[in-house]
């Protein structure tokens, strides 16, 4: 049995990048938890095997085969809810190269996945959450990398250091009408993303990561997804406009 304030039963909520990795654990968590979950991602083949695994956990999730650049597209899949509980905006991309060796059209890649994607998502939750009088929760995926410089991350730094202003604001503007926004910002965790990252790399960024964190490890997706159930429920009513940060422990400056 759930504690109550995490039981999202009755919920209705949106998950971008839901076809694998953190998105899809957190969409599967969010069905266990009780919420019909809408399932949107690029992946279309990874989407239905999402649905598939939270109807095999007693869950219900929809799948929603989109781009989130594409806005029109992004705003019908929101509006198909009909009314709208909670927004993970967590679909994203990794990108890595030097500040001399960066393209405008890279830059321009990831800016338009990683923050106006996560922008889309966040505005039109908050537009439906506003319409119904929903006092909502919107949580959007940062990154670890918005703490420190790192090189070779400067598109991906900046796309996510915009997603944490991108928070900030909404939640400023939106506290009045209830509607509470979050980031979480994880470090390492072992997705395709980060397997598929150092694949190509001589020095495996994983181990390097396990020593840096006081808990001894990289992350797992289900370590990011409990942090989203967390923001996404009754358990966090007094918390907004914070960066929540399931990263091992690693000490940020
Ligand atoms: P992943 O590659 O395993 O999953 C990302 C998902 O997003 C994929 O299913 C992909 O198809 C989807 N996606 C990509 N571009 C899209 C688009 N334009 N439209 C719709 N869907 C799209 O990656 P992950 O590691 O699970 O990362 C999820 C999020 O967490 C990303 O925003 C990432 O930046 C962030 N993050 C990951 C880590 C990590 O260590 N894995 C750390 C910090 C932050």
């Amino acid at each position: 049995m759930p504690v109550k304030a995490y039981d999202l039963t009755g919920r209705t909520a949106f998950v971008t990048g839901a076809a694998g990795g953190i998105g899809r654990a957190t969409a599967l968590l969010l069905a266990e938890a009780g919420a019909t979950v809408h399932c949107a991602d690029l992946d279309a083949r990874g989407l239905h095997e999402t649905a598939a695994l939270a109807e095999t956990r007693g869950g219900t999730a929809l799948a929603h085969p989109l781009d989130v650049t594409d806005r029109a597209r992004l705003r019908l899949a929101v509006e198909s809810c009909g009314q709208l509980d909670v927004m993970a905006a967590i679909a994203g991309i990794m990108h890595s190269s030097p500040v001399l060796e960066t393209s405008d059209e890279d830059l321009d890649r990831v800016l338009n996945v990683n923050f106006k994607g996560v922008l889309h998502a966040c505005r039109e939750a908050a537009r439906l959450m506003l319409a119904h009088g929903t006092k909502g929760s919107i949580v959007t995926m940062a990154s670890g990398a918005v703490d420190t410089g790192a090189a070779g991350l400067l598109c991906y730094g900046a796309a996510k250091a915009a997603v944490v202003q991108l928070t900030r604001t909404l939640a400023t503007e939106m506290g009045p009408h209830g509607i509470r926004v979050n980031a979480v910002a994880p470090g390492w965790i072992r997705t395709p993303m980060t397997d598929r990252h150092d694949a190509g790399e001589q020095t495996h960024t994983e181990a390097l990561m396990a020593r840096m964190a006081p808990l001894g490890r990289v992350g797992e997706p289900d370590d990011v997804a409990h942090a989203v159930l967390y923001l996404a429920s009754d358990a966090s009513s007094f918390t907004t406009g914070q960066i929540l940060r399931p990263n091992g422990g690693v000490a940020m400056p």
